[in-house]
């Protein structure tokens, strides 16, 4: 009963072709993106990628073919595998001096993003005390946002001041591969969701039809028993909260208010309804209740025609947070 991704192989890879360069640091985190990390690492390996980057040290290849660039920042409790192909990244002046000597090392400067980095200010100083002569320094780390039409600017100015305390290789993030030149010479680009989801016409997902029953309208079904809202078919698909179905706020269908109660329930159906991320008919269909485990209860008005069991249906899903029981490449 899958919930599958369907690649077209050949114009997925034609994407990947055409944004490749050899500055390019593929991303392959958390759940691959719906592609699953193994599957991202080979085909970066088949791009010719030199470096790769994961989320966190659990997500390090047990014998990696390529360096592998860790983005959470190292801490003095967390495991670290040892291999020399990890570079870790470096965040606060402290771990700087705590992780083991000759450890290769990306130290992440503070950007607008105020997540993980060491004020740049505060570089000249701390590169005063030797701290960066006990590691094997392997650049600077810039992680700005969703490109805000800034970032060129601020890796530029960011990546001045660092170079000014030592010269290294530049590590950004969302900023574009035509833009790299003008940030300066041995700039270095992590890019997962441009590349790998870049060509959304390349990826197609669909579910299965598992059960199709006639309803009318007042009769109680599902875990909650709620009544249908009028007469048609209950649809019984693959998918559920296992796979990251329906476990965001539904959008396009509520309003204001009702997203905001929806919000405050900490789940769907606030309103007793909530619009799925299946289309049958090239519309988006009504849940009948949340999402169970792994299958999902959808409504059909009774003027739409209604699918057979084992029909494949769309759904619109966000890939960084689906997992799919399988992802078929052709
Ligand atoms: C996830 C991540 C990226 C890649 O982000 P995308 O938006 O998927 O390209 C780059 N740099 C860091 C530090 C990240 O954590």
């Amino acid at each position: 009963m899958p919930l599958t991704l369907r690649v077209d192989a050949a114009r997925w890879r034609q994407h990947l072709h055409d944004t490749w360069t050899d500055q390019l640091v593929p991303v392959a985190k958390g759940n691959g993106y719906g592609f699953g990390r193994d599957r991202l690492l080979a085909e970066a390996g088949d791009l010719g990628a030199r470096t790769v980057a994961v989320g966190i040290y659990e997500e390090v290849p047990a014998a990696p073919d390529a360096d592998v660039v860790v983005l959470s920042p190292w801490r003095p409790f967390l495991d670290v595998p040892e291999s020399d192909r990890v570079i870790h990244t470096v965040s606060r002046a402290e771990d700087l001096r705590a992780i083991p000597a000759g450890s290769r090392v990306v130290v992440e400067l503070q950007t607008s993003m105020l997540r993980h980095g060491i004020l740049a200010d505060r570089m000249p100083e701390i590169a005063s005390r030797g701290t960066l002569d006990r590691v094997r320094f392997e650049g600077w780390s810039i992680h700005l946002p969703m490109d805000t039409g800034d970032n060129v600017r601020e890796a530029t100015e960011l990546g001045r001041a660092a170079r000014a305390v030592r010269p290294g290789t530049l590590w950004v993030s969302h900023v574009r591969t035509g833009d790299l030149a003008s940030i300066g010479e041995d700039v270095r680009l992590r890019m997962g969701t441009a590349l790998w989801l870049g060509d959304r016409l390349a990826l197609d997902v669909r579910a299965t039809v598992l059960d199709v029953h006639p309803v009318r309208r007042g009769e109680r079904v599902g875990y909650r028993q709620r009544r249908c809202p009028a007469d048609g078919h209950l649809l019984v698909v693959s998918g559920g909260t296992a796979h990251g179905i329906g476990m965001e706020a539904p959008t396009a269908a509520a309003t204001v208010r009702q997203r905001a109660v929806t919000l405050a329930k900490g789940g769907l159906d606030a309103a007793g309804r909530a619009l799925s991320p299946y289309t049958v008919g090239g519309k988006q269909r009504w849940f009948v209740e949340p999402p169970h485990m792994q299958a999902s209860m959808l409504f059909l008005p009774s003027s739409v025609k209604a699918p057979v069991v084992g029909d494949e249906i769309g759904v619109d899903v966000r890939f960084t947070t689906t997992t799919f029981d399988r992802v078929i490449l052709r």
